[in-house]
């Protein structure tokens, strides 16, 4: 059986974010043993990689039930603190898809992963973890798609932005929550690792919808671009 369109459209994503979190797992890495305990990128890593090895499984699914079995997965494979926020935030927010995939579901899906991640992990923004890159782009997506009425594409644009400004927020504080909150202050100006993925991850699937909807007029493409080619991966934090 071959897969729906949105089922498609995500193993593209998983495509897509498997290569990233490959390409940068020395640097996760890198961040993590500034402020952990050098694990994050090799978690994240191993993760995807079991994730994408199932995709013959996936391609069979409906998006909810495919976006679970990601969810399910990242749970079971990856380590630390990370693998069970992650995955437990997709796995339960997988059921907002029900429906199919559109920008109204998508709205809903990045509303509970980010109740499921703050309820699990317990962390506010500031606290210098992944709720700092994860709250302001999921209200800046939800506002620029309910108030804004933007196309998806746009509104992912700009979440990716108030996400890359959540990232470089955390570099000057110091962690109060997880395993970086045992180092104190000598995790203050670095970021976090955690952020920095939830980052890398919203830039592919920015990448992946842009591909796909490409529908965004040729200006705000190559905006978007430009953002997403910035400068966020290039360890400049050090
Ligand atoms: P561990 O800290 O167990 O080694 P990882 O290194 O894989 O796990 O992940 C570290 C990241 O997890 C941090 O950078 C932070 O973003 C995130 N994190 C840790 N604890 C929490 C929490 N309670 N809530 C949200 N995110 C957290
Ligand atoms: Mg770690």
């Amino acid at each position: 059986m071959s897969a729906d369109s949105d089922t498609e459209a995500l193993l593209d994503a998983l495509e897509r974010i498997d290569e990233r979190l490959h390409d940068e797992q020395d640097y996760l890495t890198e961040l993590d043993s500034r402020i952990g305990d050098a694990d994050h990128g090799n978690n994240l890593a191993r993760g995807i990689s079991v994730v994408t090895e199932k995709r013959d499984e996936l391609a069979e699914q409906p998006i909810d039930a495919a976006v679970k079995t990601v969810g399910t997965t990242l749970v079971s494979e990856v380590g630390g603190a990370a693998g069970p926020l992650y995955g437990g935030s997709v796995l339960s927010a997988s059921q907002e898809l029900e429906g199919g995939l559109d920008a109204e579901s998508a709205v809903a899906f990045a509303e509970a992963y980010r109740e499921k991640l703050t309820d699990r992990g317990g962390a506010r923004p500031g606290d210098k973890t992944m709720v700092d890159a994860v709250t302001p782009a999921v209200h800046t997506f939800q506002r620029a798609v309910e108030e804004d009425d933007l196309p998806p594409v746009d509104a992912l644009a700009k979440a990716v932005d108030a996400a890359r400004r959540g990232v470089e927020y955390t570099v000057p504080l110091r962690a109060s929550k997880g395993r970086a909150s045992y180092l104190g202050l000598r995790g203050v100006g670095h970021r976090d690792p955690g952020a920095t993925s939830t980052l890398f991850v919203l830039e592919e699937l920015l990448a992946t919808a842009e591909d796909r909807l490409g529908e965004a007029s040729v200006d705000d493409a190559s905006a978007a671009d430009a953002a997403v080619h910035g400068d966020a991966g290039d360890g400049g934090d050090a």
